[in-house]
């Protein structure tokens, strides 16, 4: 039996959404850019999927792009605007890779956060003035929606109103891939230009992701070919990822009201069963500052990769953010950035919940975690009894 507490790094899959690909894998295999009536129905198929992506998102569907991933997506923004527009490109240090990467790849300035992992809305305003002091425009400002390890959640209404404020020209962009299932993303598109999502995290297929260009386009394209998506992404559509992608969204986007209310119960009964079970579980984030589905804690006297191997051994999937570079365990930027201490970071345990999550995961959670904390502690001292995997994130 595996219990699978890991659905912030990759969702399963709802079924509906497994049907909807079926008949676009099996039957309607057309290229949706053909010219003959099987290609147009899967153009149809396409656009359909398209206008239902738009209203969940609350944009219009002509700003829906479709791409190959969460990755692309937030590539195709930050690329996109800088070769567009020139300027430096911002985003707190808390982003994900597919983000803070891309800005320190454009040679962009990366701002501070506060202790729960929200970007520093005082350092943002001084850093976007300090540019447009030295004569430097500011081409995009990237900032997550849903951290994708602690779950803290950024106010974008406030750093829309920050960034208009001191860089008036910029992009506003929100990596949202960590959103959909508990956001109301009619509440998140209205306040930014570009929005990225990706199906894996809502119950959609891999390899699917969507740019919202709110407004209209305004970045370069970063796949350039056949000139699908309007010119913005060149590249065969999915059709049937497409298809299930919007099925997993509409569906995610009506169980959410109930699925935020069910899963914080279960959340909130995995750590205090955790912290019942041991001592020195420490939350990371107070309940209130972060997701429903998010259980990060860092438990003293352990190391992350040695649990995980145990808790891998007992089919138990959850996760961490700790590099082991060079030999030495470094804890995750996401920690170090909201200064939480090296020696606590290191028994970080990323354990996310999502649409399967049942009592009984959380009750076999709580039995095999404290389980192979009691083993690490009682072993701590004498020679390792296992060797963790390094970097394991998402
Ligand atoms: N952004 C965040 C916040 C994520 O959690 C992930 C997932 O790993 C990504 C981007 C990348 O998405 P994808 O796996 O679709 O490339």
């Amino acid at each position: 039996m595996v219990t699978y507490l890991d659905h912030a790094a990759s969702a399963p899959m709802r079924d509906e959404a497994i049907e909807a690909m079926l008949p676009y894998l099996r039957d309607q295999y057309a290229n949706p850019s053909g010219s003959h009536r099987f290609a147009r129905q899967a153009r149809q198929a396409v656009d359909e999927s398209r206008d239902r992506v738009a209203a969940v998102l609350g944009c219009r569907p002509n700003d829906v792009v479709f791409t190959g991933c969460g990755t692309e997506s937030d590539n195709m923004a930050i690329t996109g605007a800088v070769q567009r527009h020139g300027g430096v490109a911002v985003c707190p240090a808390v982003e994900h890779h597919a983000v803070l990467e891309v800005v320190e790849h454009h040679g962009g300035t990366v701002v501070g956060v506060d202790a729960a992992g929200r970007v520093d809305l005082d350092e943002l305003a001084t850093r976007l003035g300090a540019l447009a002091d030295a004569g430097r425009t500011v081409s995009i400002v990237s900032v997550m929606a849903v951290n994708n390890e602690v779950g803290s959640v950024n106010d974008l209404a406030a750093v829309r109103r920050v960034v208009r404020r001191h860089a008036p020209d910029a992009l506003l962009h929100t990596d949202a891939v960590q959103a959909a299932s508990w956001l109301d993303l009619r509440q998140v598109t209205p306040h930014v230009d570009l929005l990225s999502l990706s199906a894996h995290k809502f119950g959609g297929p891999k390899g699917v992701g969507v740019l919202v260009e709110n407004g209209g386009p305004r970045i370069d394209p970063l796949l350039i070919g056949g000139g699908q998506e309007r010119e913005r992404r060149s590249g065969t559509h999915n059709t049937a990822g497409i298809v299930a992608t919007a099925v997993a969204l509409e569906l995610t986007d009506a169980d959410r009201p109930t699925e935020n209310d069910r899963l914080a119960l279960l959340r909130d009964q995995l750590v205090d069963g955790l912290q019942a079970a041991l001592d020195g579980v420490h939350e990371t984030l107070a309940r209130s500052e972060k997701v429903a589905g998010s259980a990060h804690v860092c438990i003293d006297g352990i190391e992350s990769e040695s649990l995980l191997f145990l808790l891998d051994e007992a089919d138990v999937c959850a996760s961490a953010a700790s590099a082991c570079a060079s030999g030495a365990m470094e804890p995750s930027h996401v920690l170090a950035a909201m200064g939480v201490p090296h020696e606590r970071a290191l028994g970080a345990l990323r354990m996310s919940l999502g649409h399967t999550t049942t009592v009984d995961d959380v009750e076999r959670g709580v039995d095999v975690v404290a389980a192979a904390v009691t083993r690490l502690r009682d072993h701590a001292g004498s020679a390792p009894v296992l060797s963790g995997s390094g970097r394991v994130s998402s």
